[in-house]
């Protein structure tokens, strides 16, 4: 990863944290010398580590669960201004909040409708008056009841659009001023760059589904678009083709590393 930033001009890394994605449902990047760039990085984003974007990303849950335990008034604005909830869908963050504060996840149903949360963080972002955090809430009562078994397929009943769903939206330039991006929000044209990349890791999962099984072994030479994992019979995901010509350095259950000869 660190490539990719020099390769932007990010020279220095010292006094900033890197986010892969966007502000909003981006994740923080442990280290940028061991983390990969992937397929499914849709961008990179540096900002200090006092930013308050990456002090958020930067909660875990047990912090993140105290902190919703301290100060939530119910006043439902997450709910509100949900995406999901608007479009019709029985998710409603501040049930997950209440739940934080009243009963642990494992004794209740409570917040199950959480399973219908998209991530979007729109809830913990931007609506709640209180900077608490709804969106983490339901994304531990959705990890709970989704590895429970709960599926969206139980939910019975068709989703009814919100009559008040065209003047809940929010404005960009709001948003960027809620996230403390207004200093950041400069163009930044594409520019071409050549490179040429002497060694690759290709995660064998980077879609949704299983991860694709190996066709290759360390020592094998492989052209760049060779087939080197393929989909197991019967799965759901991708095939992964190498990016580089080069000997095949080494192939875990993780990745495939291609070294260029
Ligand atoms: S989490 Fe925030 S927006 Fe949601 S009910 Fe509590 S105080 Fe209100
Ligand atoms: S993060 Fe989930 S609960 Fe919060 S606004 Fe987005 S979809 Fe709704």
């Amino acid at each position: 990863m660190r490539e990719a930033l020099e390769l932007g001009g990010l020279k220095k890394i010292d006094g900033l944290k890197i986010i892969d994605g966007g502000p909003m449902m981006g994740k923080l990047i442990a280290n940028p010398d061991t983390d990969i760039v992937s397929k499914t990085c849709g961008g990179l984003i540096a900002l200090p580590e006092d930013h308050v974007l990456i002090q958020k990303m930067s909660n875990g849950d047990k912090k993140n669960s105290r902190i919703a335990r301290s100060a939530c008034d119910q006043c439902t604005d997450c709910s509100e201004l949900c995406p999901r909830a608007l479009l019709g869908y029985p998710i409603r963050p501040h049930k997950a909040m209440r739940t934080a504060q009243f009963a642990p996840y494992a004794e209740s149903n409570y917040a199950i409708d959480s399973i219908f949360c998209s991530e979007c963080g729109l809830c913990s972002l931007f609506s709640c008056p209180e900077d608490l955090p709804p969106r983490e809430m339901c994304m531990i009562a959705k990890k709970f009841h989704l590895g429970n078994g709960v599926k969206l397929a139980d939910f019975k009943g068709q989703p009814t659009i919100h009559p008040m769903r065209s003047v809940r939206r929010v404005s960009i330039e709001r948003l960027i001023k809620k996230l403390a991006l207004l200093d950041y929000d400069h163009k930044a044209p594409l520019q071409q760059v050549t490179q040429r990349f002497e060694k690759v890791t290709l995660p064998l999962k980077m879609h949704i589904g299983a991860p694709a099984s190996p066709v290759v072994k360390a020592g094998d030479r492989v052209s760049a678009g060779q087939l080197i994992a393929a989909m197991p019979e019967g799965k759901l995901g991708a095939a992964l083709h190498a990016s580089i010509s080069g000997k095949v350095a080494s192939v875990t259950d993780q990745a495939i590393v291609i070294v260029r000869e």
